[in-house]
């Protein structure tokens, strides 16, 4: 079969062109991701390129040859600016453009411009630096978890050490010049580029729809006046836990929040929710679900943690919030009151578990608040006594309201 070059690259312009498009549309769908953007006006002038290469010998060299490849070079320089877009970096088209630049200013060197293998060597060593950098700044922004990061790594890594290979073999397997055009370089060229373009086009939509999925997903599981977990996903998480190991819970409540709304308003309250979760977060062990309940009521699920170690946890948590103070507000103190339960089977019930907390938390609170109580600790015989059966029939109905 004989492959006729200036179809191939007429092809490739077409392709990679469609491709320009589809990610113009895309960002015109959804204009937070910038990336879209700069990959779609890529594609658009990577196909330009792909043109120019395609009339070579029907228009002067200095366009086929010096503009083509100045703007094939550029186009992977907007791959790699679009790629810090989507990672969230400064654009810096400086720098996507300056590969072009140096191209030109090479191509202005006589000995430069007549020499195929010079001029592979320096497009081949741009080309491969931008997929290059591209691909490390995609391993850079892997603590965002997204499955088509990693063929977008290998794509653009791929690309880099293929385009550097050609370096090396662009002075050590010579063409004469006279069947430059017809050699294997340029359908090599032709076939990575279309290969690219539509390589390139799946990973990075997949990247933009999986990080849109991502943000809807945290979106709805997340509370956001405090940025924790919301009560369903903590009690989704919580009965992950529970299923496969023991597990105590921590059930905080803050203390006569009523008065710091009443004193200082609901906004101030609403920072002093925030404040106490910025306090509790760091205090708590890896690997445990801490979230909001509602309200002003915080849990806390510690995996493999049995009543007294959770305790300790809780003790900790109500030492920095009793510790809390913010110079604006000198006035305003904050406590909170702890209810600690632990299951010791796996596969306990978060219901039973989120009851028990419940009622030792009553128990601080009747007893003073601000302070740990564990649904093993005796209940507290004077102030029971004193109130009979009715604190423990109020404490029921308190847990039933929080049942999931
Ligand atoms: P206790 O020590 O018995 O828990 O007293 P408390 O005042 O904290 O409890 P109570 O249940 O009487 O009041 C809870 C208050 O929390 C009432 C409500 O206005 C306030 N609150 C609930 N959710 C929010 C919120 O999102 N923002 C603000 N600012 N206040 C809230
Ligand atoms: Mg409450
Ligand atoms: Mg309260």
């Amino acid at each position: 079969m004989r492959l006729d070059l200036p179809t191939l690259f007429t092809m490739t312009a077409a392709v990679t062109f469609t491709v320009g498009v589809l990610f113009l549309l895309s960002w015109s769908q959804s204009r937070r991701e910038r990336a879209l953007a700069v990959w779609g006006v890529a594609h658009v002038v990577g196909s330009v390129a792909s043109l120019m290469l395609a009339l070579r010998g029907q228009i002067p060299d200095s366009l086929s040859i010096g503009l083509a490849n100045a703007l094939m070079i550029g186009a992977y320089g907007l791959i790699w600016s679009g790629v810090r877009a989507f990672e969230g970096r400064r654009l810096h088209l400086d720098w996507a453009l300056a590969g072009g630049t140096i191209w030109i200013a090479a191509c202005l060197v006589p000995a430069f411009f007549e020499s195929l293998p010079a001029r592979v060597g320096l497009a081949s060593t741009l080309a491969g630096f931008y997929c290059g950098s591209g691909a490390l700044t995609i391993w850079r922004g892997r603590g965002e978890p997204l499955v088509s990061r990693y063929p977008a790594l290998l794509l653009l890594a791929t690309y880099a050490a293929l385009y550097w290979l050609r370096v090396p073999l662009a002075f050590t397997v010579p063409i004469p010049a006279s069947v430059a055009v017809a050699s294997p370089w340029f359908a090599i060229l032709c076939f990575t580029g279309t290969l690219f373009s539509v390589a390139i086009a799946f990973v990075f939509m997949a990247l933009t729809k999986e990080r849109a999925e991502r943000e809807q997903r945290l979106a709805a599981e997340t509370d956001s006046l405090t940025g924790i977990a919301n009560r369903r996903a903590l009690v989704a998480g919580a009965e992950r836990h529970l299923a496969v190991a023991p597990a105590a819970l921590l059930l905080f409540d803050l203390d006569h929040f009523k008065s710091i709304n009443d004193r200082f308003g609901h906004s101030v309250g609403d920072a002093a929710l925030a404040a106490f979760c910025h306090i509790a977060a760091p205090l708590l062990p890896p690997g445990t679900v801490f979230g909001r309940m509602g309200g002003e009521e915080f849990a806390c699920l510690l995996p493999r943690f049995d009543e007294r170690a959770a305790a300790r946890v809780a003790e900790r948590v109500r030492a920095g919030v009793a510790g809390f103070a913010h110079p604006a507000y000198p006035d305003l103190t904050m406590s909170v009151s702890v209810g600690v339960a632990a299951e010791s089977q796996i596969g306990g019930s978060l219901d039973y578990l989120l009851r028990r907390a419940d009622d030792a938390l009553y128990r601080a609170k009747r007893t003073g608040r601000d302070r740990v109580v564990t649904s093993g600790d005796d209940p507290l015989p004077a102030v029971e006594e004193a109130l009979g059966t009715g604190l423990h029939a109020k404490a029921g109905r308190r847990s039933r309201m929080r049942s999931p």
